[in-house]
């Protein structure tokens, strides 16, 4: 049975890693996901075999057939890092209720991080729909509704703070209105503890990046992209 279990998560895994390509490939150009996709670089139509979940990526060997462009890398990252994850969430959890409200944010997390990565846009949408979902789960989960009403509004103000304080120190804008959005996702979600400890493990993987790469220049880290990496091992080191 835990074979099974674990084959089902992993395909349902890998067809909703390709809805995320999909939503990510579309979403900057603000098309329906079901819109055909096109290439980057010549907008020649991707036939649908290549549009296929990592077998799609070998076939066209991650390259446009027409013009040869590089196929973007995520379109053959999502749809194998999505069933992993969850298979990791289910490791833990079992089919318990923080099992499906923890999946939902991690393919919310998911979306973001490759958003935040590639366009730099974290979506009110996604952190905002989490949030109502993070609402309606306090009714039954082991968190509670004022918890978590008091993790969402503790963490942004805390956040909200950072971001002013860096603002004040450094005269730019390093945390923009999305990061703090998708602070309070986390913390409706997770609840005051874990919140900080995601907050605290993103504020450490930045500082790393931070030191050791091009991001120096520019200023504009995709601070959001951490921040979900953080959410993630708070999830599986710790308890809410
Ligand atoms: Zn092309």
């Amino acid at each position: 049975m835990w074979i099974l279990r674990i084959g089902l998560i992993a395909i349902i895994g890998i067809f909703i890693g390709w809805l995320c390509t999909k939503i990510i490939s579309q979403f900057p150009k603000r098309q329906h996901i079901f819109h055909s996709t096109k290439c980057n670089n010549c907008d020649t139509p991707i036939k649908p075999f290549q549009q296929l979940p990592i077998i799609g990526y070998f076939l066209s060997q991650g390259k446009c057939s027409k013009c040869g462009a590089k196929l973007p890398s995520f379109v053959f990252v999502i749809p194998i890092i999505t069933p992993l994850l969850l298979i990791l969430l289910f490791v833990k959890f079992h089919f318990s209720l923080s099992f499906f409200q923890y999946s939902l944010l991690i393919i919310a997390g998911i979306l973001i991080f490759f958003l935040d990565l590639y366009h730099r846009i974290i979506p009110d949408l996604i952190t905002l729909s989490i949030i109502l979902v993070a609402l309606i789960f306090s009714f039954f989960n082991d968190l509670g509704f004022w918890a978590t009403l008091r993790g969402g509004a503790f963490c942004a103000g805390i956040f909200l703070l950072i971001a002013i304080i860096f603002r004040l120190i450094t005269k730019r804008e390093g945390l923009g209105g999305g990061d703090i959005k998708l602070i309070c996702m986390i913390g409706f979600s997770l609840g005051f503890k874990l919140t900080f400890l995601t907050i605290f493990l993103s504020s450490v993987i930045g500082m790393i990046i931070y030191a050791f790469s091009k991001f120096r220049r520019t200023m504009l880290i995709p601070f959001g992209s951490f921040i979900v990496i953080a959410m993630f091992v708070s999830i599986m080191t710790g308890n809410r």
